[in-house]
């Protein structure tokens, strides 16, 4: 337990470590002045400091005040020791930073007593610290689980809806277009009822790995919409360069070559997608876009599968 007492009287310093070292406290360091006690707790581990409130040139208060702005003391307990009790002392040794006083002439018992309490403080505030620090941490990997699919690990449902609404309003704001991709596995029960549910969760997982592999900008979001349908959020991304975009992510998919020979399309796996682009306004909704984008992938499928439709806004 390092205990720093810093005081410009030889006789208090030494009083004081007496009183310490009798009871137990094994680390007393000494400082006459501020700058002394700066660079003291930048070489030894300190638990807390005495400080003499008047000390020449920088004064105990603007020297408590110093330490609660240096990153690594600013936690350490600071009891302030004062030969005079007005109020207003106490007062901006408290704004300051300070924890406690103590008055002299020193009182052993007195003494003692406060550091015990103190230190108890410091301890309990250490340690409820420390469970504030592991909740805040419990709460991010919480938030990123309920934001992640489990099968695929890629973003889910919950943080789709997210994005398009953050995606949505930046559109609002920047005035730039907004586009959305829905994607649908082609003849996927029928890949289920041959190859079996098992091969079917790998296929999905392979799909949605090589179609978060295909968004390259920061905002673009590749997400598991349900069941073997994905959406794609791109923004800042007018029509034509969403659907040059949607034939990438299909032609990359084609590539996979998963084998499907039940397939109405091919003999592997293909999808149909819908895209849909717009110019946001505050009469719509990030529902309207993606009713846009559904209504075209229903096209799609209408229209054979295995193919892109672009919405017609
Ligand atoms: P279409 O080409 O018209 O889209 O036909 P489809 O067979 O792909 O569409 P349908 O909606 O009839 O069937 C979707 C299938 O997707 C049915 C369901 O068993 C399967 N499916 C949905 N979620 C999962 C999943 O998590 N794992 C597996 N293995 N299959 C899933
Ligand atoms: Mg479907
Ligand atoms: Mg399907």
């Amino acid at each position: 337990m390092g205990i720093l007492i810093v005081d410009d009287s030889e006789n208090t310093r030494s009083l004081l470590e007496f009183y310490l070292k009798g009871a137990g406290y094994e680390d007393v360091f000494h400082a006459e002045t501020a700058p002394e006690a700066f660079s003291l707790l930048k070489t030894n581990e300190i638990d807390l400091i005495l400080m003499d409130i008047s000390l020449p040139d920088i004064s105990g208060i603007e020297a408590c005040h110093h330490i609660k702005t240096m990153d690594h003391h600013k936690d350490i307990p600071i009891v302030m020791v004062t030969g005079r009790t007005d109020d207003t002392n106490l007062q901006l040794a408290f704004e300051a930073g300070a924890m406690d006083y103590l008055t002299k002439p020193i009182n052993k018992i007195e003494l003692l007593t406060r550091i015990r309490a103190v230190l108890k403080l410091k301890h309990e505030m250490d340690s409820s610290k420390k469970i504030a620090r592991q909740l805040e941490e419990a709460n991010q990997k919480l938030q990123l689980l309920s934001s992640i699919d489990d099968l695929t690990g890629i973003a889910n449902r919950r943080q789709f809806n997210q994005s398009l609404d953050k995606e949505w309003r930046r559109s609002l704001r920047d005035n730039k277009p907004l586009s959305l991709i829905m994607i649908d596995i082609d003849c996927f029960k029928l890949y289920n009822d041959n190859y079996g549910h098992q091969a079917g969760d790998d296929c999905l997982k392979q799909v949605a790995h090589v179609l978060n592999t295909q968004a390259r900008r920061p905002g673009d979001l590749v997400a598991r919409y349900g069941g073997e349908e994905f959406a794609i959020v791109l923004p800042d991304t007018n029509a034509e360069s969403a659907v040059l975009y949607a034939n990438r992510v299909r032609m990359a998919i084609d590539a996979l070559h998963i084998p499907h020979e039940y397939s109405k399309t091919a003999k592997y796996i293909t999808i149909s997608m819908g895209v849909a682009t717009v110019i946001t306004n505050s009469n719509m909704t990030p529902e309207n876009l993606i009713k846009l984008s559904d209504d075209a992938l229903y096209q799609s499928k209408q229209e054979g599968r295995n193919r892109i439709t672009a919405a017609k806004v």
